[in-house]
């Protein structure tokens, strides 16, 4: 561990031994008001997370990520693969929401709402201390020789591991391919879709690895978010943080004496009892001050809390803080920084609001088929074939639908009937004739406008280009 005023802790990061192998981390378990204020939260979110799939608003599910089909559900709200640009404003408002709360809050997500942590901290971990035990506990079994107890608890926690993994692995395939799709493949059987099994117990194998094993080094290592902290947090950052100042005063930290009056003593409050590092999920000393390791879980503010409540001394020397809190005593502000990001998020939701006012219920495209020229016909008639596309976003049936030419005098011709109906998501695709007099063609190219009709209702307009002789240009 680094001693006061060195640097070295810098050098390695707490879950690697000297010789570069895996540190295995035994945190102690946490105990105390934030703890529970998370424990109710992460409640809600798991409870959140394992339903919004089953939950659906007007017949769509409540959230869906299909990517294989590239349909997209956002609080009920269907987004199809014509609808990428908006999806992708709306991703870019989630990244400019986070980085403005981390700029604010430093990792209030990663400790209160990240998957991650609630999943790690919240379900395995406290599994693993009903089954092991706390951290001494822990140690001593880790240690141990393969007894039948030690067998036995490995069984046990491992397969429970299995079984939880295999439930997420399920909850994540919903979020995917559908909550119908996935209880009709259940219903069907496991041997009817092989392959949607095998892609099960990969995902299975995914999350048991990260949750039994990897753990703590997906927030470290792989976590792309937490690299971002160096950038985006600053001194007005409230982050957990240690309160050297009064952690260390004139003399520095020390350990306790029993009836020692340390207000007194010209030492710091800090009593160096290694509370906070012991219950620190990634192995680190936050009286190092902010390190990327730090999840801000809030595990060592209860750690230290319990300390300070014991040898009589005020609580939060370790609490939510900002580096000019603890240094000037200075309160949050609203920093140019903050109204800069501010402004550019309110602008984007701005434009994603314009944009799903703009959006049609159905989209049409229309598009000469490929190599082929036009066709001059009896009486002057010039035609030209096409493909056409409609997508029917909304859940309800489209009925009576059919194209009308609006820009110029001519007839559309659908092959397989001009009058159909389009289920709702549904989609209706086929060949169509557009013939319209040569006289009324001013250009070799034409642009056409065309309209489509439910009954009586337009339900759309779309453009296409008609190709005619070069006299006519
Ligand atoms: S330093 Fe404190 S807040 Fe940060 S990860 Fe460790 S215990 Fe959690
Ligand atoms: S828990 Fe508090 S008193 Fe104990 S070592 Fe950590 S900061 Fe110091």
């Amino acid at each position: 561990m680094a001693e006061q005023g060195q640097d070295n802790f810098r050098d390695t990061i707490g879950t690697l031994n000297e010789e570069g192998k895996r540190a295995w981390v035994f945190p102690k378990k946490p105990d105390g008001k934030w703890y529970e204020y998370r424990k109710y939260v992460s409640y809600v979110l798991l409870l959140f997370l394992f339903s919004a799939p089953f939950i659906k608003i007007g017949g769509n599910q409540f959230l869906m990520f299909n990517v294989l089909e590239r349909r997209f559900n956002i609080f009920g709200y269907p987004f199809w693969p014509q609808d990428f640009h908006l999806f992708v404003i709306m991703m870019i408002i989630g990244v400019v929401f986070v980085i403005l709360f981390t700029v604010a809050f430093g990792r209030l997500f990663c400790g209160w709402v990240c998957p991650q942590t609630i999943f790690m901290e919240m379900v395995f971990r406290r599994i693993e201390y009903w089954i092991d035990g706390d951290r001494g506990k822990q140690i001593r079994l880790k240690k141990m020789p393969w007894t039948k107890e030690k067998i036995k608890k490995r069984a046990l926690k491992w397969s429970i591991f299995f079984l939880i993994s295999f439930l997420i692995a399920n909850v994540f395939l919903a979020y995917l391919i559908g909550s119908d799709q996935l209880i009709r493949y259940i219903t069907d059987g496991p041997s009817k879709h092989i392959s949607t099994l095998v892609s099960l117990l990969i995902f299975t194998g995914v999350f048991y690895f990260i949750f039994a094993w990897f753990r703590e080094q997906v927030c470290i290592i792989a976590c792309p978010y937490g690299r971002l902290q160096g950038v985006l947090l600053d001194n007005k950052s409230i982050v957990v943080a240690y309160d050297h100042k009064r952690g260390e005063k004139e003399e520095g930290r020390a350990k306790f004496k029993k009836n020692e009056e340390r207000a007194t003593t010209g030492k710091g409050d800090c009593i160096d009892c290694f509370a906070c590092v012991h219950v620190c999920p990634t192995g680190i000393d936050i009286r190092n001050g902010t390190q990327l390791e730090c999840v801000n879980c809030t595990a060592c503010i209860d750690a230290c809390d319990h300390m300070m409540e014991a040898v009589n001394l005020p609580t939060g020397l370790i609490r939510y803080a900002s580096e000019d809190n603890i240094e000037k005593k200075e309160k949050f502000k609203f920093t140019p920084r903050l109204k800069g990001y501010t402004a550019v998020l309110g602008i984007l939701i701005a434009v994603l609001i314009g944009m799903l006012f703009l959006r049609n219920d159905v989209e049409a495209r229309i598009l000469r088929l490929p190599g082929q020229l036009y066709e001059h016909k009896a009486d002057n008639m010039i035609s030209n074939v096409y493909t056409f596309k409609l997508v029917n976003k909304t859940i309800e049936d489209i009925n009576d639908v059919h194209f009308k030419l609006a820009s110029h005098k001519g007839t559309i011709e659908v092959v397989s009937g001009n009058f159909f109906d389009i289920s709702g998501q549904g989609l209706a695709e086929g060949t169509l004739f557009i013939e319209i007099n040569a006289s009324a063609i001013k250009s070799d190219k034409e642009q056409l406008e065309v309209e489509v009709y439910s009954g009586d209702e337009l339900i759309e307009t779309t453009v296409t280009s008609f190709l005619g002789p070069r006299t006519y240009r």
